[in-house]
């Protein structure tokens, strides 16, 4: 799960990660109201949007940039006004881009330096990894690319927790002296404790600043958390914005179905991660591209099954699906009886090669028969992927 920046500061605060004052605004009258109550600053408008690179993106009505500097509440609200109810082109959001529903109004800081700050989870090495740089502000995988001298990891052990000296060392190597290094360590713990109390997968900030005045301060903020943990974090889940997911995925959870929406045109229905991994593969294999990931699980209700099918009909790229069930827990029968019931409610407008095996086959490939639905029947994966290749070429 994802949040947005205005969000994020929220979290800096209570961890005590110092990151200008800021207010979110969904109208340009809000964003009026947000800039008069920090009267004489000078202001930062920030479109809202789960998705970085904003400064340097587009607006699909031809404005220029998610991130501007301005002066006056007057000028809130015409920045607003262009951003709002817009969609925003970054290279992040791909071509399609992000419609902004709310923007941001912050005190905006001067800068000395940009910096680069994150913490993952390392996958190699089971730990986080606070991963830095002097070159901040400008995309980071370039960073990586032509000058990776200039990425600075430190690795952390996960009970031992970060460790003063090692907090130094990133300081000492960003080139941090003095107080700045000293305010910066306050920050990295604070925000190390951050990252782990509330579960995070990341914490990004890009551009950690340092200022004429000698503050450092977090001036955007990227934020994700580790799913399977977010029952321990209501409040985290409450900062949710389904408008910013994609809504075949938000149908998806809302049944508890393991989905992830993929560009192809063929859609599988699948029991079982590693099988749908698999089933993804072999249509790759015969020369078709999947429309999405989905694991329906083994212990799946026939409202499930029925949930998927309609999640998977409702994608206007899906040509074709593809139904992989090797029924071990799961019985053949409620699949079938899922697919039946959804496609009588939807129609079954495109082809439908199912592959039943295991657990109350027969009983499934008769309920199936018996349904007059459009079927293609297939015995193995390899039939099948082959068979639903052919009828979506
Ligand atoms: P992103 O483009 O989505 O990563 O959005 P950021 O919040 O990082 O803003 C993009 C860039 O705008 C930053 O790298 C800064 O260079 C600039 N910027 C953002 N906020 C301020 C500010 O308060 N003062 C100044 N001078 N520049 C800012
Ligand atoms: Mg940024």
């Amino acid at each position: 799960m994802n949040i947005h920046e205005y969000q994020a500061k929220e979290l800096f605060d209570r961890f005590q990660v110092p990151s200008p004052k800021g207010k979110v605004a969904s109208t340009p009258e809000e964003a009026a109201a947000a800039a008069k109550e920090f009267e004489g600053a000078k202001l930062v408008i920030k479109a809202q949007v789960h998705a970085g690179g904003r400064g340097k993106g587009h607006f699909k009505n031809g404005f220029q940039g998610g991130v501007h500097l301005i002066e006056s509440p007057q000028q809130a609200s015409e920045f607003a006004g262009k951003m709002l109810n817009e969609t925003l082109v970054t290279i992040q959001t791909g071509e399609a881009g992000k419609l902004v529903r709310k923007v941001m109004v912050a005190e905006a800081v001067d800068i000395t330096h940009e910096y680069y700050l994150a913490i993952l989870m390392d996958r190699g090495t089971s730990r986080p990894v606070i991963v830095a740089s002097t070159e901040g502000g400008m995309s980071i995988e370039d960073v990586a690319h032509n000058t990776p001298e200039k990425i600075i990891r430190q690795f952390v052990h996960p009970l031992l927790g970060l460790q003063g000296y090692e907090i130094r060392k990133l300081a000492g190597a960003l080139g941090m002296h003095g107080d700045i290094a000293k305010q910066f360590g306050k920050l990295l713990s604070n925000l190390y404790k951050l990252f782990i109390s509330l579960d995070c997968s990341m914490v990004e900030i890009n551009p950690l600043v340092t200022t004429p005045d000698g503050r450092v301060l977090a001036l955007d903020a990227k934020f994700g958390f580790d799913d399977n943990a977010l029952y321990r974090h209501p409040e985290i889940v409450a900062m949710r914005d389904k408008e910013e997911e994609d809504p075949r995925e938000v149908a998806a959870s809302e049944y508890e179905l393991n989905y992830i929406g993929l560009d192809g045109n063929i859609a599988c229905l699948v029991n079982g991660a590693g099988l749908a991994m698999a089933t993804m593969d072999i249509i790759k294999h015969y020369g078709g591209e999947p429309a999405n990931f989905l694991d329906v699980g083994g212990g799946a209700s026939k409202e499930q099954v029925t949930a998927a099918f309609k999640i998977i009909l409702a994608d206007p790229n899906v040509k074709g699906i593809l139904i992989n069930i090797f029924g071990g827990i799961m019985d053949c029968n409620v699949i079938a009886e899922g697919v039946i019931a959804a496609a009588k409610e939807t129609g079954l407008p495109i082809p439908l090669v199912v592959r039943l095996e295991g657990n109350n086959v027969e009983q499934g490939k008769a309920t199936l028969d018996a349904s007059g639905l459009n079927i293609v029947s297939a015995s193995t994966m390899a039939d099948g992927a082959q068979k639903i290749v052919a009828a979506v070429a």
